[in-house]
C-alpha cells in the first residue's frame, strides 16, 4: 500500500498563533451617551468661538467605524495672527500682572474642572482617538488633572524652585501637540506655561482635536481670562504658521523627529526658545535573574499599551540568551490573550490604530521585518470588520541592523533580540539615533544603577515601564529632542532666570 505522503506546510516566515484563550467576554462598552460632541467647532481665539477666516472645516472621524463624529475649522496664518496677538494682549495687561497665588487658582480651577468632566473626556478621547476606554479612563484624564493641579502648586513657588534667581515668564508659547495623548499633551504643555505667566496658542492634532476643544470650553467655564489660551484646530500648515509667526517667544513641540527637525530649521536665528519631544525607540531588557513573569507583563504593557502609539514604547526587546526561549514562550502566549477591538468596551486591550495613514505605515513596517528574514508572530485574534485595527505582532530573529529595529513604527509591533553579556546589550541598547526611554529587568539592584548610568536615554524603568508622574522630567537624548517636560525641570524652558 503507498503510504501517503504528508502534506509539508507553506514555508513562511509569518506564523500565526494558536492558543486556547479560554473565554470569551460579553461587550461591556461604555455608554455614549455621556459625550457631548458638537456638529461643527470653530477656534478658541481670545476666550470665544470665532469661525476660521477661510471658512474651511474637516472632519475629524472615529477610527474604530471611519464614521464623521464633527467638522472643525482649519485654522490658516491670519487666524494665528489673531491668535498670537490676543495672548500677546493677555500676557501684557493682564497674565503677566496677576498676583503668582491668584494665577494658581485657575490652573487649581481647571484641574478640578476636569477631574468632574472626567467621564466625559474619557469617552471623547477614546471616540476620537481609537484608544482603549480603560486607558483613557484610568490613564489619560486623571494624569491631564493632575498636572494641572501640580503646576498649579507651583505658580507662587517659583523662587522656592530656582532660589536666589530672578525667573520672569517668557511671554506668549506656541504649542504644538501629537495625535497619541490629546488631552494629556495639552496639559503637560498648557499647565507649566500658565504656572509661570506665560500665555499660550496650542494647536492639537488634525486627527484627534476633540478634546482640546473640550478643554477650550473649560477654560471658558473657569473664567481664564480671554486670550490666556488660544485652541487653533487646523493640520501642519496651521503648526507651522504658529512656528513662524514672529511674535511667538517659544515654541512647545511634541511629536515626530521629522517635524522637530523643520521646526528647529524654522527657529534657527530667531530668538524663539524650543522644547522638542521627539520619537523614540526603547529597548526593554530583560536579563536571566529579572523575574519572568513579572518581566513579560512589563514588556506587553510596554509595546501594546495604547496600541503601541507611544513615543517612549518599548519597541525593542533584548533578552539574555539563557531565557530567551522561555520569554518568548510566554510573550506569544500572552498576545494571544489580548483582546483587540472596541476602544469604548473596558475589556479592551487594543483599540483602534489612531487613523488609516497610520495603519498603512505600521503594514509597511511589517512587510519590511518580513522581507528583512525576521520571524513574525502575530496573535489569531479576529478583528473588526470596519475600522483601524491591527493584531499584536511580535518579530523574532531581528538583527541589530533591520529596520523593524532601528525605525519607529508607531504601532503594536514588538521586535525581539538576544544578547548575552551587559556591555554587549549596552551597545546594542544605544545604537539608534533616538533616546527617550529604556527600560531594565534584573533581580539585582547594582545592576539597575550600572545599566541606568550607561543606557542614553531621558527616561529609564526598573522592573516596570510606562510610569509617569507630574513630579517627574521627560525628555530625551539625540534624536529623541530637548528640554524636559514634567516636574520642577518642566517649569525651566517657559521662564528666563537672572
Ligand atoms: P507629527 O506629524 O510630527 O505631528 C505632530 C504635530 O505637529 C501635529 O499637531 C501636526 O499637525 C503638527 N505638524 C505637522 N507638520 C508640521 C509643521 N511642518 N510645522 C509645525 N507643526 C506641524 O507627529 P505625529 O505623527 O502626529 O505623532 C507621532 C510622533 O510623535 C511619533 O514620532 C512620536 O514618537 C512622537 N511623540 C513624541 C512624544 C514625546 O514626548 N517625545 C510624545 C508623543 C508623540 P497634524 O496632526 O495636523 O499633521
Ligand atoms: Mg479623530
Amino acid at each position: 500500500m503507498a503510504v501517503q505522503k504528508k502534506k509539508q506546510p507553506r514555508r513562511s516566515n509569518t506564523i500565526k498563533l494558536k492558543f486556547d484563550t479560554s473565554w470569551t467576554y460579553a461587550p461591556a462598552p461604555e455608554s455614549r451617551s455621556v459625550a457631548q460632541i458638537a456638529p461643527e467647532y470653530d477656534l478658541f481665539i481670545n476666550g470665544t468661538w470665532q469661525k476660521p477666516s477661510s471658512g474651511e472645516y474637516f472632519d475629524t472621524i472615529n477610527p474604530a467605524d471611519e464614521k464623521v463624529l464633527s467638522r472643525v475649522a482649519a485654522a490658516n496664518e491670519k487666524d494665528v495672527d489673531k491668535a498670537v496677538s490676543a495672548a500677546r494682549q493677555a500676557y501684557d495687561k493682564v497674565w503677566r500682572r496677576m498676583p503668582a497665588k491668584e494665577r494658581a487658582k485657575y490652573i487649581f480651577r481647571i484641574a478640578r474642572m476636569i477631574q468632574e468632566k472626567a467621564r466625559e473626556l474619557a469617552v471623547i478621547e477614546s471616540l476620537d482617538g481609537g484608544k482603549p476606554i480603560r486607558e483613557s479612563r484610568d490613564f489619560d484624564v486623571p494624569a491631564a488633572a493632575n498636572h494641572f493641579f501640580y503646576y498649579a502648586g507651583w505658580a507662587d513657588k517659583l523662587e522656592y524652585a530656582f532660589p536666589n534667581r530672578q525667573c520672569s515668564p517668557l511671554g506668549v508659547a506656541g504649542q504644538i501637540i501629537p495625535w497619541n495623548f490629546p488631552l494629556l499633551m495639552a496639559a503637560w504643555k498648557i499647565a507649566p506655561a500658565l504656572a509661570t505667566g506665560n500665555t499660550v496658542v496650542l494647536k492639537p492634532a488634525e486627527t484627534t482635536p476633540l478634546t482640546a476643544l473640550k478643554l477650550a470650553a473649560i477654560l471658558q467655564e473657569a473664567d481664564l481670562p480671554p486670550g490666556v489660551v488660544n485652541i487653533l484646530t487646523g493640520a501642519g500648515a496651521t503648526g507651522a504658521a504658529i512656528v513662524n509667526h514672529p511674535d511667538i517667544n517659544k515654541i512647545a513641540f511634541t511629536g515626530s523627529t521629522e517635524v522637530g527637525k523643520l521646526i528647529q530649521r524654522a527657529i534657527a536665528g530667531t530668538p524663539k526658545k524650543a522644547t522638542l519631544e521627539l520619537g523614540g525607540k526603547a529597548a526593554n531588557i530583560i536579563f536571566e535573574d529579572a523575574p519572568i513573569d513579572q518581566a513579560v507583563e512589563g514588556v506587553i504593557n510596554g509595546i501594546f499599551f495604547n496600541q503601541g502609539h507611544v513615543c517612549c514604547a518599548g519597541s525593542r526587546l533584548y533578552v539574555q540568551e539563557s531565557v530567551a526561549a522561555e520569554v518568548i514562550r510566554k510573550l506569544k502566549h500572552r498576545i494571544e490573550t489580548l483582546i483587540v477591538g472596541d476602544p469604548l468596551d473596558k475589556n479592551t486591550d487594543i483599540g483602534a490604530i489612531n487613523s488609516r495613514q497610520q495603519l498603512d505605515t505600521i503594514h509597511r513596517y511589517l512587510a519590511i521585518g518580513k522581507k528583512e528574514g525576521a520571524e513574525m508572530y502575530e496573535s489569531s485574534c479576529a478583528l473588526p470588520r470596519k475600522g483601524f485595527f491591527c493584531r499584536p505582532t511580535i518579530f523574532t530573529n531581528v538583527a541589530q541592523s533591520n529596520r523593524i529595529a532601528q525605525e519607529e513604527i508607531f504601532g503594536p509591533v514588538l521586535a525581539i533580540l538576544t544578547f548575552r553579556t551587559d556591555d554587549e546589550v549596552i551597545e546594542k541598547a544605544n545604537n539608534t539615533p533616538y533616546g527617550l526611554s529604556a527600560g531594565v529587568w534584573t533581580d539585582k539592584g547594582s545592576k539597575i544603577f550600572n545599566m541606568t548610568k550607561r543606557l542614553r536615554a531621558g527616561v529609564v524603568w526598573a522592573n516596570t515601564f510606562n510610569k509617569f508622574d507630574p513630579t517627574s522630567p521627560f525628555g530625551g537624548y539625540k534624536e529623541s529632542g530637548y528640554g524636559r517636560e514634567g516636574g520642577l525641570h518642566g517649569l525651566l524652558p517657559y521662564l528666563s532666570l537672572r
